[in-house]
């Protein structure tokens, strides 16, 4: 048996050529656990140009991430008024 090597472009010896063209691999979801024909996926590696659904994936990602600190911000900033006002409210009180 021959050891496969990754090689220093990335290219598992041809193994990924082979899981994008071979329909006989299957992979499974780790969100909903649907079974899907790996030639059906978007494969690639990461010392490759990233396909264009993986840039559009990780835009998405970065949009959310922006949208949900601006969310917490939000929820955070009456949290953040009342302990100042009790701050200075313990203020006020000890110094008059
Ligand atoms: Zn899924």
């Amino acid at each position: 048996m021959t050891k496969r090597r990754i090689t220093e472009n990335g290219d598992f010896g041809g193994i990924l050529d082979r899981l994008r063209n071979d329909p006989e691999y299957w992979g499974s979801c780790p969100d909903c656990g649907d079974e899907f024909r790996l030639c059906d996926a978007q494969l690639f590696s990461l010392s490759e140009e990233l396909p264009e659904a993986a840039l559009a994936r990780i835009a998405q990602l970065k949009t959310d991430l922006k949208e949900r600190r601006a969310e917490l911000a939000l929820a955070r900033a009456p949290l953040t008024n009342a302990r100042l006002t009790a701050v200075i409210g313990r203020w006020r009180g000890s110094t008059v």
